[in-house]
């Protein structure tokens, strides 16, 4: 994601929360059961509730006007927890409640993801089912995950929202990295990753596996034909964004499922 974007959904976020909250009270409220944290590191007794997607967001994600900074901030808005904002919420769960969310709204629906082959460049689609999504668990038992890297006692955690949206792709796994340490600032943080050495290494990739969790990525068989031969490579469809799978497209249709009366 660009920095422009993170830093404009920031400020979105922190102007818009007193608006958005405002309709709270009207809507009723859905509590999470489920999360694919499975709440490891939140607050003990933490209690997450989203309101479901309402005609008037429907309407407003499907203008022109809007931008995919406002669109995260709404979805945000959207999700009430007792003892944290949302956005300190971890990035997948953020997902998955904007997932339920669109279920709720529109039932079983079907999204599309575009990946290039990595074997031949060609544009490869999937067409998936949202009940098809699932999630991978995480590997660690409880967070944070506490560990000596580079001579310091270090905390780990998930990426938040938050941490996500402040990604600079210039920084690329090191940012994330980075964002992963919570008991440090961040360009402590990155200059010490930047600069790891042998074991420092290895125990980095050993908590991002451990940490490794979030949507399990589709799969479909590149279908280009080169030299009258199909490419055949097995094309991982992971989810880059939110903006893939959390928002409505206007995509309902024709199917009259009602019972209805004219004249
Ligand atoms: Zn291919």
């Amino acid at each position: 994601m660009e920095e422009s974007l993170a830093k404009n959904t920031l400020n979105v976020l922190e102007g818009d929360i007193s608006l958005l909250n405002q309709n709270v009270e009207k809507v009723s409220q859905i509590r999470v059961k489920e999360l694919p944290s499975e709440f490891k590191g939140y607050p003990e007794g933490t209690v997450i509730s989203y309101e479901p997607l309402t005609l008037e967001e429907l309407e407003a994600l499907n203008s022109d006007e809007m931008s995919p900074e406002r669109a995260v901030a709404m979805l945000l808005n959207a999700i009430h927890c007792t003892t944290l904002e949302s956005y300190d919420l971890y990035y997948w769960d953020v997902m998955y409640i904007g997932i339920q969310r669109k279920l709720l709204a529109f039932g079983n629906t079907r999204g599309t993801l575009y990946r290039r082959c990595n074997k031949c460049g060609n544009l490869v689609s999937k067409t998936f089912e949202y009940t098809d999504i699932e999630f991978k668990q995480m590997a660690a038992p409880n967070l944070p995950m506490k560990m000596e890297v580079c001579g310091q006692k270090l905390e780990f955690s998930e990426l938040t929202m938050k941490d996500f949206l402040q990604i600079d792709a210039e920084q690329g796994a090191l940012g994330v990295y980075a964002r992963m340490i919570k008991n440090m600032e961040f360009d402590d943080a990155y200059e010490m990753v930047k600069h790891a050495t042998g074991t420092d290494i290895k125990k980095l990739r050993f908590v991002d596996k451990q940490l490794d969790y979030g949507m399990k990525p589709f799969y479909e068989t590149c279908t280009n034909v080169i030299d009258n031969k199909p490419c055949g490579n097995n094309v991982v469809m992971e989810v880059q964004s939110p903006f893939e799978v959390v928002f409505p497209e206007d995509e309902i249709d024709g199917d009259n499922e009602f019972e209805v009366q004219y004249g």
